[in-house]
């Protein structure tokens, strides 16, 4: 699994990296940052939750294997 962040939507709630810290961090200014190019299989039910409850939808998933 691949995931790209919309840096125009992402406002910084902080909601991803709250809720799945293995597969997002934040930069200086609290928006959103993709902490592995490719996200292993273990992180991928974390991965689904950031996406999920990004109130901006602005985490997308860019390639999906599962
Ligand atoms: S939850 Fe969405 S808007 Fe908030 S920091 Fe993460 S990607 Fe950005």
């Amino acid at each position: 699994m691949k995931l790209r962040v919309d840096r125009d939507k992402c406002v910084g709630h902080g909601r991803c990296y709250a809720l799945a810290s293995d597969v997002f961090g934040e930069d200086e200014c609290g928006h959103c940052l993709i902490t592995c190019e490719v996200i292993p299989p273990a992180l991928e039910q974390q991965a689904r939750a950031g996406v999920d409850n990004c109130p901006e939808q602005a985490i997308e998933i860019v390639v999906d294997v599962a």
